[in-house]
């Protein structure tokens, strides 16, 4: 990697920037100077996926996930430049980090956002994914497929327009669903259609949300409510465990299964935050994933962290507390020098990576932070 300066850049907004001149190669072998072995918290979990906020703004307003009006936004200045982003991503691609997912807020508000897909999916990732709304996607999915970006996950919490408008305060679930037809068409596959279950919501649609992706080839997931914001967006009483979705997925598309045997199997097997279980569906096994970090966290097998649109690294979606890699960004180091500062600081937020969390289902234990405020 070249250690070489950059002076003259400026940020899209004015500000200028010290641009680390890297090498275009893919190659991810640590530079020598560059902090040795991979990222490795206090409890041995080893880091290889980050996921990374480009803004915290949004074209919606979920009720679970923003308020209507007053979340207070970073100001501009402070969110991370693409130089910024990629030199981060270049930095942890040298400790093994080889998964990144694009998220927010939404991204596709993200000004030249497939420009960013671009200098990424030249990096070499294993995994270059972006979690979207879909709000934009018929319009943006060829240009991000052609740009290099892997997989999609969007978000759909119903198929009914009433309650999707109701849900999302802005949102047009036709746009949404012709997205989704254009990421088929655009090459995406497999893409992953992500539900927060909601008891008294959704409770009556899980069935057949999973069809609706089954029948296109995407991957159903559905996500427990989370209390963020210190619990100011839950409601109790619409909290919906995973134990109860299977009852529901059970009860409307059969016996759900080991997604490795086809074998029914009551430990629902898997690592990282989904846990897929199988159900047979047109004559095949099809998987559907659960994704249950408050009645059944996965804390032991995390693998993630977070980087928000102002640069906090997090090492943990229930926590406030992260370390401020903007800060090193923008100390004027470049080349192999703001690699290992950037290293050392991720590794540093590491060592203070939380065993668990305490999400609870009464809507205690999360952080004060919005999602939008981590990356979601
Ligand atoms: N805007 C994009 C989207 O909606 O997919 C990406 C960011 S969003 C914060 C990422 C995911 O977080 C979405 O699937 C969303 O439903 C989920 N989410 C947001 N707030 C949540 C909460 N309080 N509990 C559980 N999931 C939540
Ligand atoms: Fe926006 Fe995604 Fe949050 Fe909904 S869940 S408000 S789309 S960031």
């Amino acid at each position: 990697m070249s250690g070489s300066y950059q002076t003259d850049a400026r940020r899209r907004d004015g500000e200028p920037v010290h641009l680390p001149i890297l090498s275009s190669s893919s190659s991810h072998t640590p530079s020598p100077g560059v902090s040795a072995g991979p990222l490795i918290d206090g409890l041995a979990r080893r880091i290889r996926y980050v996921r990374i906020s480009l803004t915290d703004r949004c074209n919606y307003r979920c009720t679970y996930c923003m308020p209507d009006e007053g979340i207070e936004l970073a100001p501009r200045a402070d969110v991370l430049s693409f130089e910024e982003l990629e030199a981060t991503v270049r930095a942890l691609q040298q400790v093994g980090v080889e998964r990144v997912r694009l998220t927010g807020g939404e991204p596709t508000v993200r000004k030249d956002l497939i420009e960013l897909v671009s200098r990424l999916s030249r990096l070499g990732l294993q995994d270059l994914a972006l979690s979207t709304n879909g709000e934009r996607l018929e319009e943006l999915a060829l240009p991000l497929r052609r740009a290099g970006l892997h997989r999609l996950n969007v978000s759909v919490d119903t198929l009914q327009p009433d309650r999707f408008a109701q849900v999302t305060r802005r949102g047009s679930l036709t746009k949404v669903l012709a997205g989704l037809e254009a990421a088929r068409t655009a090459g995406f596959a497999h893409t992953k259609l992500n539900c927060v279950a909601m008891r008294g919501f959704n409770d009556d649609e899980l069935g057949a949300l999973c069809r609706y992706a089954w029948d296109r080839d995407m991957i159903p997931r559905l996500i427990e409510l989370m209390p963020m914001a210190e619990g100011q967006l839950f409601y109790p009483g619409t909290f919906l465990s995973v134990a109860e979705q299977r009852k529901i997925l059970t009860a409307e598309l059969g016996p759900l299964l080991s997604v490795e045997t086809g074998e029914s199997d009551s430990e629902l097997p898997g690592v990282g935050p989904a846990r897929y279980v199988a159900v047979r569906y047109g004559g095949l096994l099809r998987k559907v994933g659960l994704i249950s970090a408050v009645s059944e966290p996965f804390c032991d097998t995390c693998n993630r962290v977070r980087l928000s649109a102002t640069g906090q690294l997090h090492a943990c979606l229930a926590y406030d507390d992260a370390i401020d890699l903007r800060r090193v960004l923008r100390s004027g180091l470049a080349g192999d020098d703001l690699v290992d500062r950037l290293v050392q600081a991720a590794r540093g937020g590491l060592s203070n990576k939380r065993a668990g969390h305490v999400f609870s289902e009464s809507g205690c234990g999360g952080p004060r932070k919005h999602m939008v405020s981590i990356g979601g």
